[in-house]
């Protein structure tokens, strides 16, 4: 069911960017080849075609495979933290299949679309509250970190996309200690990936860079791994 959700978020990264409508039957980009029944099966389509339209044997991007195989990751993520309770197995796997969406789609636009960000956002509140954990103050830490780079910048530093995510960010983790870890992660990862496309020469020093997957890499380091991190360094 995650591989199979994956696949619904490549549809959703690949047609709500353009504004195109969820409905209708997927088609090669290239050629516009109506894909069959058996060419929609995830991951496995992917294999039997050799990474290849049918039709016109252009390459069919490694992005579909790796989003339905971490799709697929993070619902099994969600089965094993929330088991026997589905309803909270859903509601996680939820939360995270959009954080991986959120990642994949600020990658390759430099946006978050509202239509990521706030059902997230809203699915986070939801699953914090029904679990009984006081998330707000870590909610305004989120969102309060990047308001005040935006205000500051007027929204030349941070999108208004990053205030949203990291509120929803800090509503999933619930704690101070786990949203700090994950905004902590998420800068030291974007500035060791920023120095390295610098002397790469792949970005200038003035071009910008989309701060959405760190802080996706950051919430899913502090959820997973985050007390025992903390642990170690005896926080
Ligand atoms: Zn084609």
């Amino acid at each position: 069911m995650g591989i199979s959700m994956g696949s619904f978020g490549n549809v959703l990264l690949y047609r709500l960017p353009l504004g195109r409508s969820i409905g209708g039957r997927s088609r090669c980009p290239h050629c516009k080849h109506v894909l069959s029944p058996w060419e929609l099966v995830p991951l496995m389509s992917f294999m039997v075609l050799g990474a290849r339209c049918r039709k016109c044997r252009r390459p069919i991007s490694w992005q579909y495979p790796l989003v339905e195989a971490a799709a697929g990751a993070v619902f099994l993520i969600a089965f094993f933290r929330e088991f026997p309770s589905i309803p909270a197995v859903a509601l996680l796997g939820l939360c995270l299949w959009l954080l991986l969406l959120i990642a994949v789609v600020d990658a390759k636009t430099a946006t978050i679309p509202d239509a990521f960000n706030i059902p997230f956002l809203l699915l986070a509140v939801l699953r914090s509250f029904v679990a009984g954990e006081p998330f707000l103050i870590a909610m305004v830490i989120g969102a309060g970190f990047f308001a005040s780079q935006w205000a500051f910048s007027k929204g030349r530093w941070v999108g208004s996309g990053d205030i949203i995510l990291a509120a929803g960010i800090g509503a999933l983790l619930a704690e101070v200690r786990l949203i700090l870890l994950a905004l902590w992660v998420a800068y030291i990862s974007g500035a060791i990936v920023a120095v390295f496309m610098l002397s790469m020469k792949k970005k200038k020093m003035r071009s910008r860079l989309a701060f959405g997957p760190f802080l996706v890499a950051g919430a899913m380091v502090a959820f997973l791994f985050g007390e025992r991190v903390l642990g170690m360094v005896g926080l």
